[in-house]
Formats: C-alpha cells, sequence, structure tokens
C-alpha cells in the first residue's frame, strides 16, 4: 500500500479513487494509456489502495457510491465515478472535468412489458432517489419512491412498484424479468472529478493527469472509429 510500515499514508501522493466492478475495467486501459499501472494485480487482491508505476499517483478500489464522498472530503484528490452516481449525489464540492466516455449506459423508467400506463399516483423503486424523485416533479406525477439497494427489477413482477428507475444497457435484464424500459432520463458514462482544493494545491500534477488521461480517451475513440 502507499504508506510505510506503520500504514501511514504520505499525503503528497496524489489519490484517485476509482470504481470497482465494470468501470475499472475500462478505466485501467485509460490510466495505463497516462503512465500509470497498478503495481499489483487488483483483482487478485484484497487491498484497496495500490501504488503505480507512477511513484507519485496512488489509487483507492471502492464502490461506485463512495467515490463522489471521498472527492468531496478531499479524502481522494480525483475520482473516476458514473454519471448516475454523480446526479444521485448530494453535495457538489467537486470540479467534474472529463467524459472518459466509457462505461456507457442509460438511466431509464422502466415498468411490466403488459402494464398499460398507470393514471394518478405511481409507486417507484429505485437506488436513485434523488434522482427518481426530480424526474417525477419535473413531469408533475405524483410519486412515492421507494428505495432499494439491488434487484429493483424484481419489484414491478412483485407488486411494489408500478415502475422502477434503473441503468439500462443491452436492456437483456429487463427482458429476462418481464419488464420494458419506458423513458430515457439520462445518457450516462464514467467522469472524471476532481476535490477543489486539490485542483489548487496540486494543481500541475492534476493538469497533467488530466491532459494524459483526456489524451488516452481520445486515442481510444480514435481506435474504436477505426483510426
Ligand atoms: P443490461 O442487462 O445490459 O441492460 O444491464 C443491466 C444491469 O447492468 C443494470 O441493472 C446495472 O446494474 C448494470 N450496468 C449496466 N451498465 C452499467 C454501467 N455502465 N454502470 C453501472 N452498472 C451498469
Amino acid at each position: 500500500m502507499g504508506g510505510d510500515r506503520t500504514g501511514h499514508i504520505e499525503m503528497s501522493k496524489l489519490t484517485i479513487a476509482l470504481t470497482k466492478g465494470r468501470i475499472l475495467k475500462e478505466t485501467l486501459p485509460l490510466l495505463e494509456g497516462a503512465g500509470i499501472e497498478p503495481l499489483e494485480d487488483i483483482n487478485k487482491s484484497r487491498k484497496l489502495a495500490f501504488d503505480t508505476t507512477s511513484p507519485d499517483v496512488r489509487l483507492l478500489i471502492l464502490r461506485g457510491v463512495d467515490v463522489p464522498t471521498y472527492v468531496e472530503f478531499g479524502a481522494a484528490d480525483v475520482g473516476v465515478s458514473g454519471k448516475d452516481i454523480l446526479m444521485e449525489h448530494s453535495g457538489n464540492a467537486f470540479y467534474e472535468l472529463l467524459d472518459l466516455n466509457i462505461a456507457k449506459c442509460r438511466l431509464m423508467t422502466a415498468a411490466k412489458a403488459d402494464a398499460l400506463p398507470k393514471v394518478g399516483r405511481l409507486r417507484v423503486a429505485t437506488k436513485y432517489v434523488n434522482v427518481a424523485k426530480a424526474y417525477y416533479s419535473r413531469l408533475g406525477r405524483q410519486v412515492d419512491v421507494i428505495k432499494l439497494y439491488g434487484g429493483m427489477e424484481l419489484a414491478p413482477i412483485m407488486g411494489l412498484a408500478d415502475e422502477i428507475v434503473d441503468i439500462v444497457d443491452t436492456g437483456n435484464t429487463l427482458i429476462a424479468n418481464g419488464l420494458e424500459a419506458r423513458e430515457t432520463i439520462a445518457h450516462i458514462s464514467s467522469r472524471l472529478i476532481v476535490n477543489k482544493a486539490s485542483m489548487k494545491l496540486k494543481h500541475f500534477q492534476i493538469e497533467a493527469l488530466v491532459d494524459a488521461i483526456g489524451m488516452s480517451v481520445n486515442d481510444l475513440a480514435g481506435l474504436a472509429d477505426g483510426g
């Protein structure tokens, strides 16, 4: 880990909080393009903090919802987070500097495939409570939002909710559970966020990082276009 034998972590390092799971898989090649590679295999370790080939950079591996919190409080200088998580997070004590163009999906409403549109008050199950409340309020719909932590797709089938608000990529999970996508709330991709104080205190380190990752993003986009 990025520290001495007592577990103490040096604070001059640039700390980047990453989201584990599929976003991590797509983030590592971007970091690699910027010359930053973890010194050990993240997938084979139980550790949550990793030194890298860039001696001034350390990586933290977190649950997605915790990334904005780490960055907001300055426990990490920089973070990689899905736009869905940023939309749901209350508080904005960070800058959103780059669209990384990875982990693309849509935040959507969905309902039972055969359900007629419901008139009147809706019950909506989601882990995106703030996003859902804002969305239905813009539509002028009265809703009761039920917070769930996973398995949202079961809620309409079991009669817990009329609709869900969730991430949709291929739509296969919805179909496998007898649901269909209804409205798109937002197009989602992962973003690079930076703590506001770090932006001042570690300006040159962060500027270099943002430039290098920005180039990685463009290179990958060029490859995807066949260029
Ligand atoms: P799919 O069956 O391809 O529509 O994928 C749906 C499930 O995969 C969702 O319920 C999400 O939990 C997860 N998922 C898909 N894409 C993403 C993403 N970019 N970020 C986070 N979760 C995702």
